[in-house]
């Protein structure tokens, strides 16, 4: 059971910044598509 979560999250794609294309640091709450940088312009 505890095996499929770890897979499911291994799976994911990585969330890529729309404007930059810089990856997105998962660990931030922002749920929209840019990095923090292009957020913050
Ligand atoms: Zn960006």
């Amino acid at each position: 059971m505890l095996e499929n979560v770890v897979e499911f999250f291994k799976n994911l794609p990585d969330k890529v910044c729309v404007q930059c294309g810089d990856k997105i640091d998962e660990q931030c709450e922002c749920y929209n598509n840019t990095c923090e940088k292009c957020d913050s312009l």
